[in-house]
């Protein structure tokens, strides 16, 4: 039987936002695992601020798993932490929290900088390249420059083979910065599977010396765009029934819930929302059609197939994290009733 080389990913006790932390355990299999198939295993809490040294062990439940093309017969298994008895969530696991629903749908536009030598990729030694015009969605040597482009590409090959659900890539509006997108329906999927995105991007940067900066703001307040994780979102209901009246309930439930969606949006969130750089500012909600400067974008679509469709919240931050940004938007929603 071959020997699957397992690697066991979970999210650490690190506030305000989680690390990655990963490990490998070795198993056979007569063909590639399923999630069924793949046993609970544990870990030292102690070292990843997830328990204290006398009873350190905090426990692995793997929640789905990819395909590894980098290893020979890899499997990338995302896991939640559970308490020592297997089966209560551990204060740090947020994935416990997302409300599980089929029909919930998430679209995460995850932006990132490449980082070499603490300053962006292709940033000179001293003082800053050209200003910002020609990089977003640009081609050629001093737009993108010469090993950016490779590892988006390589990046997305993983992902894909993964059969993580990109939908799309692009460079971004600061040299050295870039997005990928990933969709998914289930109230979890996507963010599951940006998790397994972000590790794997880490983790292939690892070998060109590169590290990726996932603040929301890494040069501070320069004229240099921050990054963001616009989170798409949408339920049956908005989908299928909609209507102005459920939406403007909508937009009050998130008004209201306002400063409970910042608190998980990521940190240093108000270095990014001035209401410059295409952004809402951090103390105000807003909502607008095709506004890249509301807090929410409605889509022309939206209000043309009478209030039915997605919203963009283009609060969440590059840092944030996905599960809990899921868990608030689906908790925001479900206080509105729909009938
Ligand atoms: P932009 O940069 O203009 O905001 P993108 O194309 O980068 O737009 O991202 C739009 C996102 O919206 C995509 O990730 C897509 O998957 C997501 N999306 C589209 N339709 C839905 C839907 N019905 N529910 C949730 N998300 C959706
Ligand atoms: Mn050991
Ligand atoms: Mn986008
Ligand atoms: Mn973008
Ligand atoms: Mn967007």
């Amino acid at each position: 039987m071959p020997k699957y080389k397992l690697e066991y990913l979970w999210l650490d006790g690190y506030t305000p936002v989680p690390n990655l932390r990963g490990k490998t355990q070795i198993k056979e299999f007569e063909s590639f695992p399923t999630l069924e198939q793949l046993p609970l295993w544990g870990f030292d809490g102690s070292s990843t601020k997830q328990a204290e040294g006398r009873s350190s062990d905090c426990v692995l439940k793997p929640v789905s798993v990819f395909p590894d093309i980098t290893r020979t017969n890899g499997a990338l298994v995302m896991c939640e932490v559970m308490m020592p008895d297997g089966v209560t969530p551990h204060p740090s696991n947020a994935r416990a929290t997302i409300l599980d629903d089929p029909g919930a749908w998430f679209g995460f536009e995850q932006e990132y900088f490449f980082y070499k030598n603490g300053r962006p990729l292709g940033f000179p030694e001293a003082g800053f390249p050209a200003p910002q015009g020609p990089y977003y969605t640009g081609v050629g040597y001093k737009n993108v420059g010469d090993i950016a482009r490779q590892i988006v590409e390589e990046h997305l090959d993983i992902c894909l083979a993964a059969g993580i659900n990109h939908e799309g890539i692009n460079a971004e509006v600061a040299k050295g910065q870039w997005e990928f997108q990933i969709f998914g329906k289930g109230s979890r999927k996507a963010a599951d599977e940006m998790w397994v995105a972000r590790y794997i991007l880490l983790r292939l940067a690892e070998k060109y010396g590169i590290d990726i900066e996932f603040h929301c703001k890494p040069l501070g307040a320069t004229d240099w765009n921050g990054s963001g994780m616009h989170a798409n979102f949408s339920t049956t209901y908005l989908r299928e029934v909609g209507g102005k009246a459920y939406f403007e309930q909508l937009m009050s439930a998130f008004e209201k819930a306002k400063d409970d969606h910042i608190a998980v949006y990521g940190p240093d969130n108000h270095m990014r929302l001035t209401g410059l750089h295409e952004t809402a500012s951090i103390h105000t909600f807003s909502w607008g059609v095709a506004d890249r400067g509301a807090s929410i974008r409605v889509p022309h679509s939206f209000i043309k197939n009478e209030y039915k469709g997605y919203l963009e919240d283009r609060r969440p931050n590059s840092q944030g994290d996905p599960y809990q940004i899921a868990s608030q938007i689906l908790k925001t929603i479900s206080t509105v009733p729909t009938h």
